[in-house]
């Protein structure tokens, strides 16, 4: 690691499986505008991946970039994005995911921010990555193994201490919602498993003893017992019956002690798993509709999509629209090879997904994706798609007819923005917990005003029933999860809006940019830091207008919004949310109005320095942001706004 360098690694490796050649290139020059982590990977995807390239093309990127404070000891510092041509997405297009646990700090604690992979192996290969070197090992002994097996055996070659990201056969086979696995039940969605398959890369497997060197340890020691004592502020967990499903503790990412809802559960059996938001729950409402049988099967099944390296979000919508055909009788038992009466047994989940991950009969149909096997199968059968329906993640969920500041968060975004959402859900969800269990959250009516305030910069975004403020939260919102997500800080820890161990009971806004100054030794204040995270916003707009993306009509949520009241929320049942005064309003029956909609994503275009009419970047914006080539190349397809 260099030694004049603070934070980054300095390093990013390069492995190219056409001709198994590895080599290395300097972090600094992208780190200087794009931080790292999301930022570096979409300026490489910029530069290497056209948009003729497909998702399984060799020509295609798979980049692993974890972000300039992993493995520094800042808290919640754990995380990596992974970029590339997606093949989840509909039509193919660039996409991220993001993962977390173990994996990216050791990446650089083996001396690498990030890995970028190209061409393909003409066998299975994966990559051994240690302490400054890399090389390509077979895995004829790994192809065709599930993640947990794949574990067994990294660890039975390399040691205990060996962490990996892989592929299942899922993964192997193309389907194109396999993920990413890591260690620690993480994984990172859009396809890219399926990318792995298509290049013959099993799996990266790293050991790293090092660690990135820091600006001043001291005050990041200092820093940190300040970020765990403010992130005090309830923790936020699924609703499941004690009596169903035990907490026994919270299951830590790599040195992080901030409050967090990631935890080791028990069943009722004494059985262990470690689990964390949808993933724990997607199969219990089915399992539910069995008596006698436990819920705890839903942590069974997500460790069957686990293994299979099946993303659970998309079985979760699966089971939805599945179910939905059956009963329209546009899907019978004989054609998929299911008896749909036992849905919600193990025996019927363990056989719908190993069947789309093998790609044995039906199955063959599912592993092209929802949207693509919906397609496939006729107009009744995409008739029956749900408001969950989403070619990467769930449109339904925090849906901008809940919560207005959703609509833009959506509507810009090639996949569901969940680390974007999460900064809305997050804060709203301690205010309803507040509302029922108030010593387990400080997050009053008058809290969330303040921290809505003071993250969102408008005194009318914390009012979820109406646009006012919402096209300047928006903004607020972007540039932070940007900047966030390239510094690889995790969104179940970053931001702190709320907390018990304040004054008021609200967060700050600055912890980001000051942990990242007293890391790097690069001086930032909030806005400075935003800004980075405002330049990388518009590179992967630029990416989306190359790729084809057309404003007028991909710029917003969900036509269900406009269309169809809201009945239901799982983790809203009452539907409330905050409104004009103390008092919190119920949106149930809400639709959003398309003009009122128009209205606020022009006045977001002004904001942005867009065309109002086209929603078009302007030249400026480019110049101010420095990227001047990335100005030619749009301006070479007709895609910016010429100048009057
Ligand atoms: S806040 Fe939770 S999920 Fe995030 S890094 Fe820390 S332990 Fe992991």
């Amino acid at each position: 690691m260099t030694s004049d360098i603070f934070g980054w690694t300095g390093q990013i490796l390069r492995v190219d499986l056409d001709n198994a050649a590895i080599s290395e290139m300097d972090t600094m020059p992208y780190a200087r505008r794009f931080l790292g982590g999301r930022g570096i990977a979409t300026r490489i995807y910029w530069e290497e991946v056209s948009p003729e390239i497909k998702a399984f093309d060799p020509e295609n990127r798979l980049i692993f970039m974890s972000g300039a404070l992993v493995a520094t000891g800042a808290q919640g510092a754990t995380r990596m994005s992974v970029i590339g041509k997606s093949p989840m997405t509909d039509p193919e297009g660039f996409c991220y995911g993001n993962l977390g646990g173990f994996f990216p700090s050791y990446l650089k604690k083996a001396g690498f921010d990030g890995i970028v992979v190209s061409g393909r192996s003409d066998r299975p290969v994966y990559i051994l990555v240690e302490d400054g070197k890399a090389r390509i090992e077979a895995a004829d002994d790994l192809w065709g193994k599930g993640t947990y097996a794949v574990k067994e055996a990294l660890a039975e070659k390399h040691g205990k201490t060996v962490r990996f990201v892989a592929a299942g056969p899922a993964g192997e086979n193309k389907c194109r919602s396999a993920v990413v696995i890591t260690d620690h039940e993480g994984s990172a969605t859009g396809g890219f498993g399926a990318v792995m398959g298509a290049k013959n890369l099993k799996a990266i497997a790293v050991l790293g003893t090092g660690r990135p060197a820091v600006a001043s340890r001291e005050k990041l020691t200092e820093f940190n017992k300040h970020v765990i004592h403010m992130s005090k502020r309830g923790t936020l967990r699924m609703p499941v019956s004690k009596k169903q499903m035990e907490f026994v503790k919270t299951a830590s990412c790599f040195q992080c002690a901030m409050e967090c809802g990631r935890g080791l559960y028990r069943t009722p059996e004494g059985r262990e798993e470690v689990r964390k938001c949808q993933a724990m729950v997607m199969y219990m409402p089915y399992a539910q509709r069995h008596p006698g049988q436990g819920i705890d099967i839903s942590l069974d099944v997500t460790a069957l999509c686990n293994n299979y390296g099946l993303c659970t979000l998309e079985i979760q919508n699966l089971l939805l629209w599945l179910e939905g055909c059956y009963h329209a009788g546009v899907v019978t038992d004989e054609q998929a090879g299911l008896e749909f009466r036992n849905i919600g047994t193990y025996e019927f989940a363990e056989r719908l997904i190993s069947m789309i991950a093998l790609r044995k009969g039906f199955g063959d149909v599912l592993a092209e994706g929802i949207i693509r096997a919906g397609r496939s199968l006729g107009d009744a059968a995409e008739a029956r798609f749900s408001e969950f329906t989403k070619a990467v993640g769930m449109d339904g969920m925090y849906a901008p007819r809940e919560y207005t500041l959703s609509a833009l968060l959506y509507a810009m975004e090639p996949r569901q923005p969940i680390a974007q959402l999460h900064d809305i859900s997050h804060l709203i969800a301690r205010w309803l917990l507040h509302r029922i269990r108030p010593h387990l959250s400080p997050t009053t009516a008058e809290v969330f005003r303040k921290a809505a305030v003071k993250f969102w910069k408008n005194q009318n975004a914390w009012d979820m029933t109406t646009f006012d403020g919402k096209a300047e939260a928006t903004r607020y919102v972007q540039d932070r999860t940007y900047a966030k997500d390239s510094l690889g800080l995790c969104d179940f820890g970053w931001p702190i809006m709320d907390s018990f161990n304040t004054e008021d009971h609200t967060g700050d806004p600055t912890l980001e940019n000051r942990l990242f100054s007293i890391v790097t030794g690069i001086d930032v204040d909030e806005a400075a830091l935003n800004g980075y995270g405002e330049r990388i916003f518009n590179l992967q707009r630029a990416i989306l207008l190359r790729e084809g993306w057309r404003p007028s009509e991909d710029d917003a949520p969900a036509a269900f919004n406009f269309e169809e009241p809201l009945l239901f929320d799982m983790l809203n049942p009452e539907l409330i949310v905050p409104g004009p005064t103390d008092e919190p309003v119920s949106v149930k029956g809400n639709t959003l109005d398309r003009g009122d909609f128009e209205q606020m994503r022009r006045q977001y275009y002004e904001m942005r320095g867009w065309d109002p009419d086209t929603g078009l970047q302007k030249k400026e914006v480019f110049e101010r942001l420095g990227m001047p080539g990335v100005y030619g190349e749009l301006e070479s397809q007709n895609l910016v706004k010429q100048a009057d």
